[in-house]
């Protein structure tokens, strides 16, 4: 009986050294997996960013909108997207640069042609650069980011028009 007990205590441990070996492969699975992490480590009022932001901006970060999805697969791409348009049509936001206009985010990350769709906006309120991606294989990133991101991204070739939209 002692022995039985022994046994299942084993074996308990053993599970749990198996799944612990199993872990890297997710970690593994993507930078991006490591970029939403980070975005919800540092969060978006985070200090770092100058002085003025120590209160939540209500132009830029409002622009997210959640779903009640489980994080971080609870971004509603479409009302954010939206939202980030409106924001760049009154000029509450600036169109830094991006794969496609954000309007063709979506067209393009459903085509499956491309793994990741970037765009990078500016702030006008707090003078924030903002992070906002759609990857295929992933959850969306609205993060906030270097002001020189940017130019420092790794920009890839983004599939013919007529293949996607
Ligand atoms: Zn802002």
């Amino acid at each position: 009986m002692v022995d039985d007990g022994r046994t299942r205590g084993r074996a308990t441990l053993d599970g749990v050294e198996h799944s612990a070996v199993s872990r890297p492969r997710r970690e593994a699975r993507s930078r991006w997996t490591f970029q939403e992490t980070a975005a919800r480590q540092v969060g978006p009022s985070t200090k770092g960013y100058g002085e003025r932001v120590d209160a939540a901006c209500q132009t830029c970060e409002p622009a997210l909108v959640r779903t009640a999805g489980r994080p971080p697969h609870d971004i509603d791409i479409v009302r954010t997207i939206d939202a980030l348009k409106l924001r760049v049509d009154s000029g509450s936001m600036r169109y830094v640069r991006g794969d496609v206009p954000l309007e063709d985010m979506l067209a393009l990350a459903r085509s499956d042609l491309k793994y990741t769709i970037v765009s990078y906006l500016e702030c006008d309120e707090c003078g924030r650069t903002w992070f906002w991606g759609l990857c295929i294989r992933g959850a969306p990133i609205y993060e906030s980011v270097e002001a020189d991101a940017p130019a420092g991204h790794s920009w890839s070739a983004v599939p013919a028009r007529e293949r996607w939209a």
